[in-house]
């Protein structure tokens, strides 16, 4: 108690020189909000101190909390992590990091003014959907292309615009559910569209579609189920099936393909992800995926298909609310010229980190290792570092199945002290995200980017201190 009576009032606080220096520098409501916390941080440190604390003291104290209040507020809280988890498509990481193309057309196209929505051989008031609808044409075969904001949207804008008010025929094994709160069923209510749920979870049949058609039915609907597989006694109908049976009742086919691969990664080991460009060889009048999953390109929702039906979505009203801006037009095409002209599987970070070779992946996970070993030699808290054989993952709900052979190093601590080691690694900065593997911290090399091996050793050296 008797140090909390030597607390300054908060209005004398405000009132010291350091304190109104900072408020010429920082936004004044932001500084006094902090010096508040900062008075209360220090109030609830010191109760239970015995020792009592002069004034000069305790203000010294509030001025240093201050400081670091200050610091941290003006850091924002988006913050660069680096991850060591060997999940390629980390969705609580922010997804596809951008490729260098993409990157290019940012720096050069955000800072200024640009023909978003100008026509400039005319002179007149142009389209942003036009601009990377060309390339998507190209990539894809598809008749016309729309880019919304997330394949989410595009899910809602694609049903909303072909049954709203009317039925949409689903396979009851292709009900998905996509982390953080995508469920086809909720999607379809929004949309207005009325769900007509055929055939077993683990079966449907295309007769199941076939008895479903009445004259409500306006679209036959098929998901990717891109984050879990049903196996054993299975039967999904085919697409191409599907789209037979449509034709014969006039009903346009809408694929969900969720991740959206534009070539086959079959030689790398990857196979059963249908690329975009089958799907629309297929037949399917409409399909939509993600830009910020195997694409490897800024967060969008990308919609090819045929002419009539992607005009009628660009006239759709929803279209508005769900528009991109510059920032996603200019990274995604980017993005997309790297498919038409570069060199993809090399200069696409996604693809880069999937593809990489075994022995590439051991050499990283050797460098890493030894530079580890020699950084923190004398940290007392080691047992033992050694290069591992782990199983990674493509993650974003792509390829839910598939373990990807990988390399890391892992990390054995004395005193169980992984858990408190761990989560100072993830407050350092920048972050480190690492994986846990009974009782031992593992790190993935497949995700890890140019410069991150000796960020890693250096954050770890500096936590252990
Ligand atoms: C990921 C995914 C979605 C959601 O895509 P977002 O771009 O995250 O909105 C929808 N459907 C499927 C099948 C998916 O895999």
């Amino acid at each position: 108690m008797l140090n909390l009576r030597n607390i300054p009032p908060i209005d004398e606080v405000l009132l010291l020189p350091a304190v109104i220096a900072l408020m010429e520098i920082y936004n004044r409501d932001f500084i006094t909000r902090k010096t508040r916390e900062a008075v209360s941080q220090v109030r609830t440190e010191i109760r239970h101190f015995d020792k009592e604390l002069t004034r000069e003291k305790l203000l010294e104290k509030i001025l240093y909390k201050l400081e670091t209040l200050v610091d941290e507020g003006v850091r924002g809280t988006l913050t660069r992590v680096i991850n060591g988890t060997g999940v390629v498509l980390h969705t609580n990481l922010g997804r596809a990091p951008l490729g260098q193309q993409a990157m290019r057309f940012l720096n050069e196209l955000a800072p200024g003014y640009n023909n978003l929505e100008m026509n400039l051989q005319q002179g007149e008031r142009g389209s942003r959907y036009h601009h990377v609808e060309q390339i998507l044409m190209e990539l894809t075969g598809a008749e016309a292309a729309l880019v919304v904001n997330n394949n989410a949207a595009a899910v809602l804008l694609g049903l909303n615009t072909l049954a709203n008010n009317q039925e949409v025929i689903v396979s009851r094994g292709q009900l998905v559910e996509i982390g953080g709160a995508f469920r086809i069923p909720e999607v379809m209510k929004q949309s207005g569209a009325r769900l007509v749920e055929v055939g077993a979870t683990n079966k449907t049949h295309i007769k199941d579609f076939d008895t479903a058609i009445n004259g409500e039915t306006a679209l036959l609907f098929a998901a990717h189920t891109s984050n879990y597989k049903i196996v054993g006694f299975t039967e999904e109908v085919s697409l191409k099936d599907l789209v037979v049976l449509g034709q014969q009742h006039h009903l346009p086919v809408m694929q969900d393909l969720g991740s959206g691969v534009l070539f086959s990664l079959e030689k790398w080991g990857l196979k059963d992800e249908p690329t975009v460009r089958e799907c629309i060889d297929a037949g399917t009048d409409v399909v939509t995926f993600s830009g910020d999953k195997l694409l490897g390109g800024p967060q969008a929702g990308i919609i090819v298909g045929k002419k009539i039906y992607i005009e009628a979505m660009k006239k759709n009203q929803l279209t508005r609310a769900l528009r991109v801006d510059k920032l996603t037009i200019s990274a995604l095409e980017g993005t997309l010229l790297e498919y038409l002209s570069g060199n993809p599987r090399e200069e696409i970070p996604v693809l880069n980190m999937l593809t990489r070779s075994g022995e590439e992946l051991q050499g990283r996970a050797e460098e890493l290792c030894a530079l580890l070993q020699a950084k923190t030699g004398q940290a007392g808290l080691i047992n033992k570092i050694t290069v591992v054989e782990l199983e990674d993952m493509v993650g974003g709900g792509a390829y839910p199945t598939y373990k990807i052979p990988g390399f890391g190093v892992e990390i054995e601590f004395k005193d169980h002290r992984l858990e408190d080691i761990a989560r100072k690694l993830r407050l350092s900065q920048p972050a480190l995200i690492t994986r846990k593997q009974e009782d031992k911290m593992l790190i993935s090399v497949r995700t890890l980017l140019a410069g991150d091996i000796e960020a890693v050793a250096t954050i770890i050296k500096q936590v252990l201190g």
